[in-house]
Order: structure tokens, then sequence, then C-alpha cells
């Protein structure tokens, strides 16, 4: 797709009525995290306001942290008063939940009532903030808590762009790295998805590398987001190291089989020049066994890739097992000697919950 075609679907639309005391509805606007800074002096001015006040508006939306344009004290309190209803797009806070090694777990309340995870992960040097893309999650891959709840909508660019604001807020420190790897299939809201990649990076400031999306894989749209042109990484969920182990894990994978995967991957590190991550979660005595591992390796043989690891977090609906440090350590090894780069994620906050969906399936279940 040239790259003209690519950025005008890549921006959010934000139409600018003018407006007037009388005719001044929530409805007819959408909220305003998630639009540009000329969005923002566009929609401004068109009711007579200067153009700084656009800068003024997007500094206290992504910066100041403010919650309705009543917050924001250098307008006049005329116009301030007048425009208090259309919606900036922040969630609530529903539930916050801290682990003892600081990652901290928050379920927001969306303004139609639905509730969504996200988590802020502190390390020495970083914030990283894994966010989630829709509510609920299509896919039904079988060892994930969101999976098992189904799917209920696609987040907008505005309930994924606050997820970054309220964990910044929460920490008070600059968020870092964001990985889509909470609720959700982001390559089913593509849309929303690299709006909120464009909000981000240029609203914000974080670093398209600094950003990944994670993937079980959908037909056709890897190579769609490749023609966004995007630095960010991409994470593709492997999980098995042949079709028939794949398909039990991935009920997706039927439709789409691994070379068909494997060639979308292929295309998509000559288009952006950018390595992918596989993910592989290790499932102890299932996907785990020295066999695997050598498959595994020659099937990503040649590629610009690196394996990450991620050890089994127990989820009530299945009986699958969480491997050993050992066990993982023997896989990773068989792998290190193949050439293939690969390493093992940390388990963060396990003592809150700490796989996908897990803390919003949990809380769902002692509410009733
Ligand atoms: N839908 C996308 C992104 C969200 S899932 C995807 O599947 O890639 C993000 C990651 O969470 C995936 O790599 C998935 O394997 C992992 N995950 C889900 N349930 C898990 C569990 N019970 N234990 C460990 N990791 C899990
Ligand atoms: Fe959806 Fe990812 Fe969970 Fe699979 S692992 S059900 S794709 S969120």
């Amino acid at each position: 797709m040239p790259k003209a075609a690519a950025s005008s679907r890549f921006a959010p639309t934000l139409q600018a009525p003018l407006l007037t005391l009388k005719d001044c509805t929530v409805k007819s606007l959408p909220p305003l995290l998630g639009a540009t800074k000329t969005q923002l002096t566009d929609w401004v001015q068109a009711q007579g306001q200067p153009a700084y006040r656009g800068q003024q508006l997007h500094q206290w939306i992504y910066q100041k942290g403010a919650r309705s344009l009543l917050d924001i004290t250098v307008f006049p309190k005329q116009w301030r008063e007048m425009v208090a209803d259309i919606p900036v797009g922040r969630s609530e806070l529903h539930h916050r939940s801290e682990a003892q090694d600081g990652t901290v777990k928050f379920l927001l309340r969306l303004a139609d009532g639905q509730i969504i995870e996200t988590v802020g992960i502190p390390t020495a040097r970083r914030l990283t903030v894994c966010v989630s893309s829709q509510v609920g999650c299509a896919m039904g891959c079988d060892f994930c808590a969101t999976g098992k709840g189904g799917f209920l909508r696609h987040l907008a660019c505005h309930e994924i762009v606050d997820q970054v604001l309220t964990v910044q807020e929460d920490f008070q420190e600059r968020v870092s790295n964001i990985v889509f790897m909470g609720m959700g299939e982001p390559l089913l809201n593509l849309e929303n998805v690299t709006a909120a990649v464009r909000s981000l990076n240029e609203d914000i400031g974080i670093g398209q590398r600094s950003i990944t999306i994670s993937t079980v894989g959908i037909p056709g749209r890897i190579r769609q987001l490749a023609e966004y042109d995007l630095q960010v990484t991409l994470a593709v969920s492997l999980h098995a190291s042949n079709q028939t182990l794949r398909e039990k894990l991935v009920p997706s994978a039927k439709h789409y089989r691994l070379e068909a995967l494997l060639a979308d991957c292929r295309a998509y590190v000559e288009r952006t020049g950018r390595r992918i991550s596989f993910e592989y979660i290790v499932l102890a005595g299932f996907n785990d066994r020295t066999e695997h591992a050598f498959e595994l390796a020659k099937l990503l043989r040649g590629f610009q890739a690196h394996v990450n690891l991620i050890p089994y977090n127990p989820i009530n609906e299945v009986d699958y097992q969480r491997p050993t440090p050992q066990q993982l350590q023997a896989f990773l090894q068989v792998l290190q000697r193949q050439h293939i780069a690969a390493s093992i994620r940390q388990s963060r906050g396990l003592d809150q919950d700490a796989a996908c969906g897990q803390l919003r399936a949990s809380l769902a279940e002692s509410v009733g």
C-alpha cells in the first residue's frame, strides 16, 4: 500500500463541528484522547478559540492528566463550561493490586461498564505497560484465561492510550515500553491499535521501537501490518514446533497453517527489516520435549528471530503443568546450541494472577 494511503488510515479522524451552547452534545464527538495536536488545534479553532489553545489542550490531556475539560484551568471559564461534556476519554480505576515484585495490575472500567486489564511492570531501568486491545478474545487458545471468556468488543483508540496514561500516573514515572500482550488479539483490531501506536509515539513520546505488538497470527494481517511501515516489534505467539501440536493449543491454527504463518513472517522481516520475536508458552510434558526444541530450531533456521520461552501460568479451567526451571533451562540450551537466539521470560506478579486475563476472571468469580 502506498505510504500516503496507510497514513490516512493511521490517524483517527476527529470531526470538528462548530459548537454552540445549545448543540454541544457529548454524543456528537469522539473522545479527545488519541487525537493529534493538529486535530485538536483545528477543533478549538472551529469554535473560535485561538490556535495556541490546541497546544494547551494537547498538553493537558496527554501530560497533565486532565480527565475533563473542566480541569483545564488555563482555559476561559465560560468556554470550559460550554465544552465540559466533551469526553476526554479516560477510563475509571475499578481495582488495583500490587504484587510483591512491584508489578501492578489494574482493572479499568470503560464508559460502557466493560472491564479490562492493564499491567505495569517496573524494572531497574524500565517501566513496561502490558495493554489490552479488546474486551475478551475470540481466538480461544486453550491455556488462556481471556480466550476462555470469549470476545465482547474491540477497544477504541482512546481506551488503549488511556491504559498507558493510567500506569504512567500511578507510577509517577515515564513509561518506557509497551507490549500489546494483555487481553485480546491486536491484529483483529488493527485500525484502532495502529492509531493508538501513533498517539503513544507522537503524543506521549514513546519510541516505536519500544512498542511490541503480539499476535497469535491472523491470515493476511501480518502483511497488512507491515504496510503501515511502523518501527514496532512484532511478537508471534507460536507455542508449538509442529502443526498438530499447535492445533491442539490454538484453534485458529487449523485455518492458518504454520507454513503460511512463517511465510508471512518472512515477508514481514523483508519489508520492515525488523527482527521478529517468537513466543513459546512452555507446558510441561506437552510441548517441552527435547525433540520439540530441535524441531523448533529447524523451523526457525535462517530467520531473523528471537524466541521467548514463557513458562505457563496455571489458570483454573485447564490442567496443563508449569515447567520447572530445570526443564525450561534444558529446552533453552537445545535452542541456543542450535544457534537460535532465545531467552526465558521472567514471570512477574505471580502472586496477583499474572496470566493474561486471569485477574479479571478471578475477580469476576469472586464477585459472583
Ligand atoms: N492475542 C495475542 C496477544 C495477547 S496474549 C497473542 O496471543 O499473542 C499475550 C501472551 O500471553 C501470549 O503470548 C500468550 O501466550 C500469553 N499467555 C496467555 N495465557 C497464558 C498463561 N496461562 N500462561 C502464560 N502465558 C500466557
Ligand atoms: Fe486471545 Fe492471545 Fe489469549 Fe489466544 S493467547 S486467546 S490470541 S489473548
